[in-house]
């Protein structure tokens, strides 16, 4: 028996008119993590064969890739008659641990002599006379025997790990992320990597307020991104004459609302300029003054691209557990500043009023301030892992 790898798409398997389209992006991003893999197709299946015998490292670089539903270790061999089936099922079912089970069977040739519920039924007897106390649970088994009857060979397999599931990264086009160095924006780039979109990434800072260590933390949170999303431009914008005009000229209550403004205009320009469609954030409705719905109202106003926010109907909590999870949180909760904490005013308006948002920035000459930051901007490119090996090599 050969030992291989297939994927099952999931949500994808629905999008029929750009299945293709689908599958060419999840393919083209498994080759471009597990580089010398082989990739072949057969009956609406995609099996990976892997240049290293390192099945554990393999499948948990499928386990980042979205786009895959479940990720499964089967066993493969040519001789399709009924005592080849059930001897390669003996090996299979050994050493596994069960108390109920069930076969399942999917004939992918159908001109195969036996019908599926002679099959089911004839393999299950045949597990059930060979392994000691077990029964079979039709409803709710422990274990799942599959058996796949295919044009030149048969597949058996009982362990199938859960993937990533979403979009392959790229089938949506790009977006822009607002990446400061907290919990919630990494959270919120992952979530939209979810959905297919490539990112990009900024960043505000305001030296000598913000140090640089606020940068290499975003830094960090940018690679833990790539994990994800394969390699990530971050657009570095200094942000401190910006910064220290509003806090010289505004009431101090509207700091932060015109400080965001001033960051969605500039997130805007950066993300037309890049062929981004939307710009992400990691705002959540009520968390903060500056997430309450009249301030994202007030905020939003001045750019008219889409604003996604993943999080807007998170709690803290679950953000946090998601943070856990994709391996962002040690390194969102070191202690930093980032460009907000600094000029964050005792009591910052909850309501902000439109007009007197646009009354106070008038006060200012932010367009030209605006243009000379952008033109100052710093792209920096964060490889993934993989992709600085290659490198290197
Ligand atoms: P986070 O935990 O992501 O820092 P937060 O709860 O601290 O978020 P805010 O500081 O109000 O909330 O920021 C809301 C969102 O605005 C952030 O999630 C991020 O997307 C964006 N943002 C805030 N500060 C910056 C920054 N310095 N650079 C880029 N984006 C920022
Ligand atoms: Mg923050």
């Amino acid at each position: 028996m050969e030992k291989v790898i297939f994927l099952k798409y999931g949500e994808l398997s629905t999008k029929k008119d750009n299945r293709n389209f689908f599958i060419k992006k999840l393919n083209e991003n498994i080759l471009s993590i597990l580089k010398d893999a082989k990739i072949e197709y057969d009956f609406g299946r995609m099996f990976i064969y892997p240049s290293s015998d390192n099945y554990d490292e393999v499948i948990e670089k499928l386990q980042n890739i979205f786009g895959i539903h479940e990720i499964v270790v089967a066993y493969k061999f040519p001789d399709r008659d009924l005592d080849s089936i059930k001897k390669n099922i003996l090996t299979l079912i050994k050493d596994k641990e069960f108390k109920t089970f069930k076969v399942e069977v999917k004939r992918s040739d159908k001109k195969y002599p036996v019908d599926g519920i002679t099959l089911r039924k004839d393999l299950g007897a045949f597990i059930l006379k060979n392994k000691e106390n077990i029964k079979v649970d039709v409803n709710n088994p422990e274990a799942l025997v599959n058996v796949e009857i295919r044009l030149n060979e048969v597949l058996i397999y009982m362990d199938t790990i859960k993937g990533l599931g979403g979009y392959p990264v790229g089938t949506q086009g790009k977006g822009l992320l607002m990446l400061s160095g907290g919990i919630d924006s990494p959270v919120a780039g992952y979530l939209a990597i979810k959905r297919g979109i490539k990112l990009e990434a900024i960043y505000f800072e305001s030296p000598p307020h913000t140090s640089e260590n606020a940068l290499n933390k975003v830094k960090s949170l940018a690679k833990i991104l790539t994990k994800y999303n394969g390699e990530l431009k971050l657009h570095i914008i200094n942000f401190t004459e910006i910064q220290e005009e509003i806090y010289k000229n505004m009431p101090h209550e509207y700091l932060i609302t015109i400080m965001r403004r001033m960051m969605y205009r500039i997130g805007a320009i950066i993300a037309s300029r890049r062929n981004a469609k939307v710009l992400i954030n990691g705002e959540s409705i009520g968390q903060v003054a500056s997430q309450t719905l009249t301030s994202m109202y007030v905020v939003n106003e001045v750019v008219r691209m889409p604003v996604i926010r993943p999080l807007c109907c998170f709690d803290k909590l679950e953000i946090i557990a998601l943070s856990k999870q994709i391996g962002a949180y040690e390194t969102s909760i070191l202690p930093y500043e980032d460009c907000c904490t600094i000029f964050v005013p005792d009591h910052p308006v909850i309501n902000p009023e439109l007009d007197k948002a646009q009354e106070y920035e008038r006060k200012i000459d932010y367009e030209e301030m605006i243009y000379k930051a952008i033109k100052n901007e710093k792209v920096l490119t964060i490889k993934g892992e993989e992709e600085e090996f290659s490198d290197i090599l």
